[in-house]
């Protein structure tokens, strides 16, 4: 008779829960995983997978417009929101059916009910009262929205809320200027909503290369977006009209719809972590070591909920990595240095490596290259949005430590470029590499020095 009732117990179906459950599945595990929402996470029902297609959906009302110029005339246009809402649902529902499927078919138990620690080994089903054990436990419960404690905050939604509203508004405030922010006014100016993104610092998408920040500052308002710096909300009050939100600098906005995106925190309240001394830092994360192991050995914690490096291919790898480790006799923690990342903004942003900040504090000789250019699609478009390249180089050898893009399909571009980043390759590799003309992506092996 085996001791526990399990071999693996995955708390979170989301990508690094699944991905864990399966692999182990596969390899002959006893395994169950619990999900106290649809099977498939952030990703796939709240997050990248949904909010892709609305920037897709957000991009069609440009193309319409700047086909014009390229001969094609069109009549009254029209955008339906429970059209393209429903469409999405329906795909995200087909989605996270797979994500159910793929680990029964594999033999896991799926447990669709909230799971949470009672001790080291033993896991109680909250809805169900069940208690069952397993020799190994993976956290893999991901992040939810944060919204600070401003008074009127029951008012305003958030990004989980934003896939189903039933109408869209037609003038919404957007709080915040990360990425979720940064996205979303950019899907929204698109839909026709009258959107302003007010934003605490100076530039938007703090982190990023000031270069970038400057540009998406920017282009944002290319899009028709208002905004607005320097300035946090204190708060909301409805109105006969609406909303008003009111500002920290005495200002106050009346709209249809506030949306805060002020972050995310690790899902970790309530999960009974303290039974099982499994210990979490001051933002509810899991503390991990390079294993993703926590304080207690026989549970691990992979994705959002270890607060790394929040992105879905990611938690992808770090489930990988748990794996080797934990089944195949293969100790191994999953590097997160040079991931190469995209936000999604209109045009959408993509880098991999160092910031020029960062490259300057860590090497004494660095170089910067950098180009900023008006896509030929856009002129005959009639279009100013511009693309912008910068490439940073470190040592005598100009090896390449950070590429940082704006531009049309630079989310796309960005992926490639992050092998040659991995690679370790240097600006001389890239000079050698003959340009595909003409693209925008030929700009990147023809860079020359920033003028300074
Ligand atoms: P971010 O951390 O990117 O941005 C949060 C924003 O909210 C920041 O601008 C922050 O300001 C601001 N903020 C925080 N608290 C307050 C407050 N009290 N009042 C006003 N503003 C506030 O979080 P997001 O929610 O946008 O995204 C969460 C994570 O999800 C990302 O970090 C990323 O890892 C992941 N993600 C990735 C995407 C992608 O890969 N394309 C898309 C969406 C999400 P400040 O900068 O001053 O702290």
């Amino acid at each position: 008779m085996p001791k526990y009732d399990y071999d693996l117990f995955v708390i979170g179906a989301g990508s690094g829960g699944v991905r864990a459950g399966r692999m182990a599945a596969q390899l002959g595990k006893r395994v169950a995983v619990a999900e106290e929402s649809r099977p498939g996470g952030t990703c796939v029902v709240r997050g990248c997978v949904p909010k892709k297609y609305l920037v897709y959906g957000a991009e069609y009302g440009a193309h319409i417009k700047a086909a014009k110029n390229y001969g094609w005339s069109t009549g009254r246009v029209n955008f339906d929101w429970l059209t393209l809402r429903d469409n999405i649902q329906n795909e995200v529902s087909r989605l996270s059916g797979i994500y159910s499927n793929i680990l029964e078919k594999n033999g896991a138990t799926l447990y669709n009910e909230r799971a949470e620690l009672v001790d080291k080994h033993t896991v109680r089903l909250v809805s169900s009262g069940q208690e069952v054990t397993a020799n190994t436990i993976l956290i893999a419960v991901g992040g939810r929205p944060y919204m600070p404690p401003i008074k009127g905050i029951e008012h305003a939604i958030m990004s989980d809320d934003a896939f189903l509203l039933s109408a869209l508004p037609a003038k919404a405030v957007i709080i915040g200027g990360g990425y979720i922010a940064s996205e979303f006014a950019g899907i929204y100016a698109g839909l026709g909503v009258k959107t302003t993104q007010v934003y605490r610092g100076d530039k938007l998408l703090r982190g990023f290369d000031e270069e970038v920040r400057d540009i998406v500052t920017e282009q944002q308002k290319l899009l028709g977006i208002d905004v607005k710096l320097g300035a946090e909300p204190t708060e909301i009050k409805k109105s006969s009209g609406g909303l008003i939100v009111s500002f920290n600098d005495g200002s106050k906005i009346g709209t249809d719809c506030v949306f805060m995106a002020t972050g995310r925190k690790p899902h970790t309240l309530g999960l009974g972590l303290e039974n099982a001394g499994v210990k979490i830092d001051k933002s509810g994360a899991v503390i991990v070591d390079e294993y993703s192991r926590s304080s207690a050995k026989n549970i691990y914690a992979v994705g959002d909920v270890t607060n790394r490096v929040n992105l879905t291919p990611v938690a992808i790898r770090e489930a990988m990595a748990f794996i080797d480790t934990v089944y195949k006799d293969n100790p191994r923690g999953y590097d997160h240095s040079n991931i190469a990342s995209a936000v999604f903004t209109r045009p959408p942003v993509g880098v991999v490596g160092l910031t020029e900040a960062e490259a300057r504090e860590s090497y004494k000789h660095i170089e910067v290259y950098t180009t900023n250019f008006r896509p030929m699609k856009n002129v005959i478009a009639g279009k100013d949005e511009r693309c912008f390249m910068k490439l940073i180089t470190v040592g005598r050898k100009e090896t390449v430590v950070g590429i940082h893009l704006v531009g049309d399909d630079t989310a796309e571009i960005i992926q490639a470029l992050g092998v040659a980043v991995k690679a370790g390759l240097t600006k001389a590799d890239f000079d050698a590499t003959c340009a595909v003309h003409p693209t925008l992506a030929e700009e990147i092996v023809t860079l020359s020095k920033r003028s300074s």
